[in-house]
């Protein structure tokens, strides 16, 4: 219990009362489970669970998700970097798969890096509609757009901006916000102490505070019947009920929602929040309850008819004078250039419905049809990056190898599973083309693991030569 912060016990102990001891053994030493979440972009959970060769027990309150054994290597095994799972935590899985969306929504996830949450979205999106994850801290940006990539989808836009800069561009915008706040971090002190020693009262102050505002800002990108959900990872109510409280008075346009409940899940406390009981709808997840960390989630629906035409950013209305493709800096295709991607393209099969391509200098993407105009924020990666144009040729980007399989690409290399072939791909090796089985013609091939795509190489002979750009590592 050294771990804990003094003041954070006496807090704790003064809300808890007889529960605080079986609480603070949980926060210290406890049991710590890992987990996954597999993407339904990729696989499905069954087929995952017969083919993955790890032991793994069904997360029992998430779909997808799976505890698994420590001592597995699930971070380095060819799935992981095919991009079919994310590593989180049970508890921090659930906000995402609370949070109800539907096909062809426009979803919003505000504090998005390094992008479990986001990872899950996008899956339950079916690569329909929009996804906005953003990220206010440019390095930690970054990494939500390596994390992301993976999936191989052409419905995210990925945006490095402040909520409020968002809010005056988006406003009413979204089906869907996720707002899993910057927060003081108690429910994660045993696995990750350091959180522990930087903690004090006046930190919780000050993130319940920015909370706040990051809040404000999710309220106005919200559409009227909309739904926001508000996680934290931590257990002061400052942060949590009292904030929920917060958000319902300064927003009376702001209702509160019972979430898909679960046996461990513990209520909101209104006795924190002044006696609201309007929170009691909030749910929390204790560790000394649960197999997973400290979570607080509250969910809230925007008042008011969900409107049906789409809302459009008030920074399309004022540029009139040039047109969509000028304002984004992108082009079409030149007839060369189209000629040099479909070269490349009849190989692949893409569902390209309800998309488009753009070229921004040399660099193509694949965006959908309804893509706003989001340049009145800082944007790190718009859609799917498939390649880039080099004179006449087009050389195709690791995301794309990321948004193909064995079944989507004519020229495959499959990898023999017990061969070290997949550990000589990631090192960068060149490869024999007996590494694994296939099509195998010259030119561009797609190197495969269990039918799941890794990257790309380029066969000439018996050799294949390795074109992995990059590869996905914890
Ligand atoms: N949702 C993420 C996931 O599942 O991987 C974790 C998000 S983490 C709890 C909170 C994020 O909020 C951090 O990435 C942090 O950089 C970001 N953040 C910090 N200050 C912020 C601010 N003023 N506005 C918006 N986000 C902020």
């Amino acid at each position: 219990m050294d771990l804990l912060p003094e003041e954070f016990s006496r807090r704790m102990a003064a809300f808890m009362g007889d529960e605080f001891q079986s609480f603070a053994y949980s926060c210290s030493i406890g049991d710590r489970k890992n987990a996954l979440r597999v993407t339904e972009l990729k696989t499905t959970a069954k087929q995952f669970y017969e083919q993955a060769p790890f032991k793994m027990e069904p997360v029992q309150w998430v779909k997808n998700g799976f505890f698994y054994d420590y001592k597995d290597e699930v971070t380095t095994h060819p799935f992981f970097r095919a991009g079919l799972y994310y590593i989180t935590e049970a508890s921090a899985m659930t906000p995402a798969d609370r949070l109800p969306i539907e096909p062809g929504e426009r979803v919003l996830d505000l504090c998005a890096a390094p992008g479990g949450k986001a990872f899950a979205l996008a899956g339950k999106l079916k690569g329909t509609g929009l996804l906005v994850a953003n990220e206010v801290n440019a390095s930690r940006a970054k990494a939500l757009l390596y994390n992301l990539e993976t999936l191989g989808a052409s419905n995210i836009l990925i945006t490095n901006e402040q909520p409020h800069k968002m809010a005056g561009s988006f406003e009413n915008f979204f089906d869907k916000i996720l707002v899993d706040a910057p927060c003081s971090g108690e429910g994660m002190f045993r696995r990750n102490p350091e959180a522990a020693k930087q903690w004090s009262a006046e930190k919780v102050r000050t993130l319940a505070g920015l909370q706040k505002s990051i809040l404000s800002s999710a309220v106005r990108m919200l559409k009227p019947g909309g739904l926001l959900m508000y996680s934290t990872c931590t257990f002061s109510p400052e942060e949590n009920e009292q904030n929920a409280s917060w958000l319902l008075n300064e927003h009376p346009e702001m209702e509160i929602m019972e979430i898909e409940p679960y046996e461990g899940f513990d209520h909101g406390r209104a006795e924190w929040a002044d006696g609201d009981g309007r929170v009691v709808k909030a749910v929390r997840i204790w560790p000394h309850r649960m197999d997973g960390e400290g979570q607080f989630m509250a969910l809230f629906q925007k008042n008011g008819m969900p409107e049906t035409a789409a809302a459009k950013p008030p920074s399309m209305k004022t540029r009139k004078a040039k047109s969509k493709k000028e304002q984004t800096g992108t082009r079409d295709l030149t007839a060369d250039e189209k000629k040099a991607f479909e070269k490349f393209a009849q190989h692949m099969t893409l569902d390209m419905r309800g998309k488009k391509i753009e070229v921004r200098r040399e660099s193509v993407y694949l965006v959908p049809d309804e893509m706003p105009d989001f340049r009145s924020v800082r944007i790190i990666r718009r859609g799917l990056y498939l390649g880039e144009l080099r004179k006449n040729r087009f050389e195709p980007s690791q995301s794309l190898a990321f948004a193909l399989s064995a079944k989507t690409f004519d020229n495959i290399c499959e990898l023999k599973g017990d061969s070290g072939a997949a550990e000589r791909y990631f090192r960068g090796e060149t490869i024999s083309d007996k590494s694994g089985e296939g099509s195998s013609k010259n030119g561009w091939i797609l190197i495969t693991y269990g039918g799941f795509s890794l990257g790309f190489g380029k066969k000439n002979g018996g050799l294949i030569k390795n074109k992995l750009l990059y590869s996905r590592r914890a």
